[in-house]
């Protein structure tokens, strides 16, 4: 049997140690801290393919969306994947990009259509029109959102308990294993081996802490994605909403997700935090703005993580060229693919056959 190693219990490395588990692999999941506890537990996500130039990155995210929904006749119920679709307008200032991209989404067989405020207001009775105004709002009803964490709970769980794989907690990977020209396993911070045929690193944006040789470092452009979130508040939006005055979607038991782009350019990742800090307050207001019901409510925690975004902001899912037995899955947007990408790196290591939707995005461009 195959035995691989899978680094981090993200929503990559969970996606990809069940596919794996699944096709018959002895999978071995060593993960620092705890399943989700990395970037996939302070995601907006979205699952969506907006905006995603070029053509096969945004057809990677399609296949994302499509292989969360197909979780639902595998799994039986998926109560951590939320459909209805999701909202949106600009400030006069966007329009003309907004307009732009239906136009390619719709030119691309993308589910995209324009809704008159009559439409808006039975999707999502509590939005204040007047924070509308005038601006065309656009509907895009094959997006969705996320719980990341419980995700990663359901693939890992299943894998465990239905396909034998081991997940190993608190395993924090100090370095590979490497003889001659092969990564043979994975060495822990306190020094305990772990022999594999393969080793996939799904570590995210500490995809080089978990390998000393220079050589095999992935070049990365992190950015950083702040989340606000309210106490449980008095509205019924259902939708991933992003508007001109802030983007938001439910985050259960009646709390707000916000989040707004122009506020995490202002931030550094070390930036000290608290839910009383300005800018939180800010998309609190703003959110208001969006839904008066929600009422004169104060941030009730903040979050800050750096998005794992390879050197040219594209997905670096394969092979390292001249190691045997690596293999590296790193990606923004990688809650919207995670689901496709398990499938097609567990096809890939286990039948050796390549899938032609990755050929664009090979680490192999990084190390040549
Ligand atoms: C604010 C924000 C908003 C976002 N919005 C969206 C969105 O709307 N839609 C979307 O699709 N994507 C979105 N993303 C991106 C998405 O969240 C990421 O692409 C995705 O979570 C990456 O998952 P991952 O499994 O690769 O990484 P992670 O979730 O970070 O998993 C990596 C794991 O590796 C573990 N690890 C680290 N070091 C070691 C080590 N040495 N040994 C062992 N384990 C280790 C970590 O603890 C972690 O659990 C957003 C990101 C942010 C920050």
């Amino acid at each position: 049997m195959t035995r691989i190693i899978v680094i981090g219990a993200g929503v990559i490395g969970a996606s990809v140690a069940y596919r794996l588990a699944r096709a018959g692999a002895e999978v071995m999941v060593l993960e620092a801290t705890r399943p989700g506890g990395g970037t996939s537990g302070i995601s907006f996500a979205w699952t969506n393919a907006h905006r995603k130039p070029p053509k096969p990155y945004h057809d990677l995210n399609v296949a994302g969306m499509k292989a969360h929904a197909a979780l639902r006749e595998e799994f039986g119920a998926t109560p951590w994947w939320h459909g209805g679709g999701s909202l949106e307008w600009e400030p006069d200032s966007g329009r003309a990009a907004q307009q732009d991209n239906v136009r390619q989404l719709q030119s691309w067989g993308y589910a995209a259509e324009w809704i008159d405020h009559r439409h808006l207001s039975k999707l999502e009775p509590d939005i204040d029109l007047a924070a509308v105004g005038e601006a065309p709002v656009a509907y895009f009803p094959d997006e969705g959102w996320l719980d990341p964490v419980p995700y990663v709970h359901a693939m890992l769980s299943t894998a465990r308990r239905r396909h034998g794989a081991t997940v190993i907690l608190g395993a924090r990977v100090a370095d590979l294993i490497i003889r001659g020209d092969r990564v043979c396993g994975a060495r822990l911070a306190d020094g305990t081996p772990h022999e594999a045929d393969m080793v996939v690193n799904c570590a995210g944006r500490w995809t080089n802490d978990v390998v000393r040789e220079a050589g095999l470092h992935l070049p990365l452009a992190p950015m950083v994605g702040f989340l606000v979130f309210t106490p449980p508040v008095a509205t019924s939006l259902n939708r991933v909403v992003r508007s001109s005055v802030i983007n938001a979607r439910p985050d259960g038991a009646g709390r707000l997700m916000l989040h707004w782009d122009p506020t995490d350019a202002t931030l550094g990742f070390d930036h000290p935090l608290s839910p009383s800090m300005p800018e939180a307050r800010d998309l609190v207001r703003r959110a208001r703005q969006l839904l008066p019901g929600i009422g004169d409510v104060e941030p009730e925690a903040v979050r800050i993580a750096l998005r794992p975004i390879p050197g040219d902001h594209l997905s670096a899912v394969g092979p390292v060229p001249r190691i045997a037995g690596y293999y590296l899955a790193v990606t923004h947007s990688g809650v919207t693919m995670s689901p496709f990408l398990g499938h097609c790196v567990a096809d890939e290591i286990m039948s050796g056959q390549m899938r032609p939707e990755l050929a664009d995005f090979r680490p192999a461009r990084f190390f040549n």
